[in-house]
């Protein structure tokens, strides 16, 4: 199993679990699940933080066999990624570089969860008969039949549907399997999600045509009519078709997450070798049902037991760098771009208050206290504010936080804060107020223009807080601040 000189996954992974941190070991190996050759799928954890239960990322690569270079993406994330925690060297792919500190904040904001190779079978069968081969090895219905289902078509989502599927195990590239969730790679990776309800990100990494993919892949959003969804069997039969009645409804909120996260996945990924990757919606690429992003995404809808995940796909590299086989420097060029995408989506899923937290050594009880304040700030309009800033300007935060002169006066001004939130009754002080002030002042001066109206809005809260006790504060923050209420 070697295509640009890994010769085995697990091997490569178990090598990271052995890495320390302070003396500490930060990932662990673990089984993903067992395909029908009875191969193992690797998986690998990466955590570095000190929260009970962070968020989690799931990383996913290979699940189209004959897709070489997204395995090796996967595995040189999580190999630079390590490596940096462990030694606390800067990271860099072609133009771009990611100082120590940002991963840092990564491995200790976010337990990442990789699988490099999710179709073991399929890159045995392409390394040994049949380069183009893309599925997996299900065996055939009945003997001298046809091998293989497609497992990125397999999901549960929409499954019956047959959008850009075929139900004939002979179908070379789309075979959906008999039935949802039919084939033991498509399994495990669900029963991992099952397993950890915290994982709040999925990114499956694919091979190529340079896209950004976000949901929904089954026809166009809408954020009009809720009623009009792949939950709804009135509207069976009507969905794929671009430009016509049927759209499919996605959370504008949600919708403006995604748009967001991929341009900003562009924009990292044109730094490796100024190619210009094109963010866009599934649809746009080809309808299709069963695939693991949007499954991912749409399993909070279809149960409302669980937690929302994220899901987007990306398609790394062009036509021109030789479609599913790259060598030389073209395979480089567009594995060093699928780590940008991965870290970009990474930076995207950290919540800025876990990331401050594992970063200043605040202790375990404080993530609860901030996690309840998060709750009660999102009760309200103005509230909401601050919770839509901590996720859309998230990455940029962190980006300033890892900034010397703005880092130096977090943690006294964690301190001074948490001080006065948990007194509850304790008027915040001139002097608490004066470091946030400060600290705000230094983060407007040296981070990024995008942070500068959020910021403004948070000076003008503290100045109204100051003097009030916490549990008067949110009900501060719940009066609409004064510029919402005239220009609405
Ligand atoms: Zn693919």
């Amino acid at each position: 199993m070697s295509y640009l000189g890994h010769s085995n996954y697990g091997i490569a992974l178990a090598m990271l679990a052995a890495l320390k941190h302070d003396g500490k070991a930060f990932c662990s190996t673990f089984k993903v699940g067992t395909t029908h050759e009875s191969r193992k799928i690797h998986g690998l954890r990466i955590y570095g933080g000190r929260l009970r239960t962070p968020r989690a990322v799931l990383i996913v690569g290979g699940a189209h066999a004959r897709e070489m270079i997204p395995p090796e993406s996967v595995l040189l994330f999580a190999w630079k990624i390590c490596r940096s925690y462990a030694n606390g060297n800067d990271i860099t792919f072609g133009g771009k570089t990611y100082p120590a500190s940002i991963v840092a904040l990564l491995v200790e904001s976010l337990e990442i969860i990789v699988v490099p190779l999710a179709n073991p079978d399929g890159r045995a069968w392409v390394e040994t008969a049949d380069q183009n081969w893309r599925k997996n090895r299900r065996p055939p219905p009945a003997p001298g039949g046809c091998r293989g289902a497609d497992t990125n078509r397999n999901y549960d989502f929409l499954f019956s549907s047959g959008l850009g599927t075929s139900t004939s195990p002979c179908a070379y590239e789309v075979y959906r399997g008999p039935n949802a969730q039919s084939e033991p790679e498509v399994k495990a990776l669900r029963d991992l999600i099952d397993r950890q309800p915290n994982i709040r990100g999925v990114l499956d990494v694919h091979s190529y045509t340079g896209l950004i993919l976000y949901p929904w892949g089954d026809d166009q959003n809408q954020s009009t009519n809720a009623a009009m969804s792949f939950l709804n069997p009135t509207f069976d039969g009507l969905r794929g078709i671009k430009g016509d009645n049927y759209r499919e409804h996605i959370l504008s909120s949600d919708w403006k997450w995604y748009q967001e996260t991929a341009a900003r996945m562009r924009d990292g990924a044109h730094e490796v070798a100024q190619r210009t990757y094109v963010p866009t919606q599934g649809i746009d690429l080809y309808a299709t049902s069963g695939t693991l992003s949007d499954y991912a995404y749409s399993r909070h809808l279809a149960e409302q037991a669980f937690p929302k995940i994220l899901g987007m796909a990306v398609e790394i590299g062009f036509a021109s760098d030789g479609q599913f086989r790259p060598t030389g420097n073209a395979a480089k060029v567009v594995r060093d771009e699928g780590v940008v995408l991965i870290i970009e989506f990474c930076l995207a899923m950290i919540c800025t208050g876990d990331a401050v937290l594992s970063s200043s050594r605040a202790a375990r009880k404080f993530s609860d206290e901030l996690r309840s304040l998060r709750a009660e700030l999102k009760e309200s309009p103005a509230g909401q504010r601050y919770v839509e800033w901590s996720t859309s300007l998230a990455g940029r935060i962190l980006v300033s936080l890892a900034d010397p002169h703005v880092a130096k006066e977090l943690p006294g001004l964690v301190k001074e804060f948490r001080a006065w939130w948990n007194a509850k009754n304790q008027p915040l002080s001139d002097e608490a107020a004066k470091l946030a002030g400060d600290f705000l002042a230094t983060l407007r001066k040296r981070g990024p223009a995008e942070l500068a109206p959020a910021i403004d809005a948070f000076m003008a809260d503290i100045e109204r807080m100051t003097g009030n006790p916490a549990s008067k504060a949110i009900r501060t923050i719940r009066a609409k601040p004064k510029s919402a209420r005239t220009t609405s």
